[in-house]
C-alpha cells in the first residue's frame, strides 16, 4: 500500500479508502459477514482510511460493529459525516453526533464532514446555528493527547461513547457537490482541514474540478468520492471504450485505468472505493502498490481522452445511481428510469427498454416510471450531481415510451384487469 501525508497532522493516510456507503445487503439489511471479510482485508491490505456518514443506511453500525469486534479501531481513521441538509436547530449537531459515536462504538470520529455543502448560502445557514463554536468545542475533546501521537490511526477512542457530548472530532472537512465557483467560496469561507470531492476521468472540470482539487490540496489532505462514476467507469463502459484500453493492454481491468487515473495526481490524499468483496480490495490494494503520481505515460493519457469522447457521447444522463433523490413520494424509480434511458444508447434501444420495464413496473398498475411523476420538486435539490430530474423523466418517457409502445402498455394494463395510467 501507499500512503499520502496529511499535509495538516503528518499523518500517513493510505491512497485506497474503503466507501462504505455499499456494503453488500441482504433483504435483512447489511450483509454483516460480507461486510466484515470486506472491512477486514482492507485492513490486512494496508487500507486506514474508512468513510462513511449518517444517511447510508446501517453503514455506520456495520463498520462500528465489526471494528469492535475485531479490535482494530486503533489501525484505522474513521471518517463520517453531518447530514447537514437535516440540522434545523443548534442541538441537532449534537444530537446527530452523539448518534453516530454510538453507533460507531466510539468517543472519536477522526475525519469529520459537512455531508454535501453545495454553496456558501447552506455553510452560512450551518454557522448562523452556532456551528463553528460547536466545532471548536468538539475538536478539543478530539484533540491528540487522547492516545493519539498524530502519526497513527486511531487515537484518543476506541472505547463507546457514552452519547453525552463527550466525544471529539479529530479534524473538520466538508463533501461537495456543487458549481465550481461556490467551492472555491466554502474553501474560503473557514479554515478546513480536509475536504472530499469528486473526481474521475470522464470530466475532470466537473463540479469542482481539477481547479478545485489544486486549490485545496495546497493546504489540506483532499479525498476523493465517485472515482468510477458509481460504478460506470468500471463497468458500463460502451464496447468501442473498452476496446480503446483492451487494444493497449488486454489485462488491465477498466475499474485499473479509472483509478490509476486518479491516483496519477498527487494532489489526490486518497481515493475512496466502495469494493463489494475481499478479492476486488486485494486487487485495488495492489494496484495501489504502483499508483505513483504522475505515472501515467502521455500515451496512456491520450487513450483517456478518446475513452472519454466515447464515454460521454453514450452516457446521456450523468445519474451515478447513489439514491440520494429516493424515496420519491410517487414511487418513481429514478435512477432506474435513468439507468435505463442510457443503456438504450449504450447497448441499444431495446436492451433499455427491457432494463425500463424490469425497474419501472410501467406495465402494472404499480407504475414507478416518470409517468407517476407530478413534478413536486422533492427530489432535484437531494442530487449531487445537480442533474434536471423532472425535466430528466420527460426526456427518458419520450424515448423509452414513444405513443405504440404506450398504447400498447395501456391495452395491457387492461386486459389484465389493472388501472390504466395514473
Ligand atoms: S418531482 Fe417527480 S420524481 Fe421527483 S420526487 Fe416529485 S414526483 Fe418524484
Ligand atoms: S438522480 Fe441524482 S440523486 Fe438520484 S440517483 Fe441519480 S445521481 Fe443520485
Amino acid at each position: 500500500m501507499r500512503y499520502r501525508i496529511d499535509q495538516k497532522t503528518g499523518r500517513s493516510l493510505s491512497v485506497l479508502g474503503l466507501g462504505c456507503m455499499r456494503f453488500p445487503r441482504t433483504i435483512a439489511g447489511i450483509d454483516m459477514k460480507k461486510a466484515e471479510a470486506i472491512v477486514m482485508t482492507a485492513i490486512e491490505q494496508g487500507v486506514n482510511y474508512f468513510d462513511t456518514a449518517w444517511i447510508y443506511p446501517g453503514s455506520e453500525e456495520a463498520l462500528g460493529i465489526i471494528l469492535e469486534k475485531n479490535r482494530v479501531r486503533d489501525r484505522v481513521y474513521i471518517a463520517s459525516k453531518l447530514p447537514a441538509m437535516l440540522v434545523k436547530k443548534p442541538g441537532d449537531l449534537d444530537r446527530f453526533f452523539n448518534e453516530e459515536l454510538g453507533r460507531l462504538r466510539t468517543d472519536r470520529i477522526d475525519y469529520y464532514l459537512i455531508h454535501n455543502l453545495a454553496d456558501l448560502f447552506s455553510w452560512e445557514t450551518l454557522v448562523s446555528l452556532g456551528i463553528e463554536e460547536w466545532i471548536a468545542a468538539k475538536k478539543k475533546n478530539g484533540r491528540p493527547g487522547g492516545g493519539d501521537n498524530g502519526s497513527g490511526p486511531g487515537g484518543g477512542g476506541s472505547g463507546r461513547s457514552g452519547g453525552g457530548g463527550s466525544g471529539g472530532i479529530g479534524q473538520i472537512g466538508f463533501s461537495f457537490h456543487g458549481p465550481a465557483g461556490e467551492f472555491h467560496k466554502i474553501l474560503a469561507a473557514y479554515p478546513w482541514e480536509f475536504c472530499q470531492i469528486q473526481y474521475n476521468y470522464s470530466d475532470e472540470h466537473f463540479q469542482a474540478g481539477v481547479e478545485g482539487l489544486r486549490k485545496a490540496a495546497e493546504t489540506m489532505p483532499v479525498i476523493i468520492m465517485e472515482p468510477l462514476l458509481g460504478g460506470k467507469l468500471a463497468n458500463g463502459l460502451p464496447t468501442e471504450a473498452l476496446d480503446i484500453f483492451h487494444a493497449f493492454s488486454p489485462d488491465e481491468s477498466p475499474a485499473a485505468w479509472g483509478l490509476r487515473w486518479v491516483w496519477n495526481h498527487g494532489e489526490a490524499a486518497v481515493v475512496l472505493s466502495g469494493m463489494n468483496d475481499p478479492a476486488q480490495v486485494a486487487e485495488n490494494a495492489a494496484l495501489a502498490d504502483r499508483a505513483a503520481a504522475g505515472s501515467l505515460t502521455a500515451e496512456e493519457l491520450d487513450l483517456y481522452r478518446r475513452v472519454r469522447e466515447v464515454f460521454n457521447a453514450s452516457y446521456k444522463i450523468h445519474c451515478t445511481g447513489c439514491g440520494y433523490c429516493m424515496p420519491c413520494p410517487r414511487g418513481v424509480n429514478i435512477p432506474g428510469c435513468f439507468a435505463a434511458y442510457n443503456t438504450s444508447f449504450v447497448m441499444d434501444w431495446r436492451t433499455g427498454f427491457q432494463q425500463y420495464l424490469n425497474g419501472t413496473g410501467i406495465s402494472s398498475a404499480k407504475n414507478a416510471g416518470p409517468a407517476a411523476c407530478v413534478s413536486c420538486g422533492a427530489c432535484e435539490g437531494h442530487c449531487p450531481q445537480r442533474l434536471p430530474v423532472m425535466a430528466a423523466l420527460k426526456t427518458v418517457r419520450r424515448r423509452l415510451e414513444p405513443l405504440p409502445v404506450r398504447v400498447l402498455l395501456a391495452a395491457a394494463r387492461r386486459f389484465m384487469g389493472r388501472k390504466g395510467e395514473r
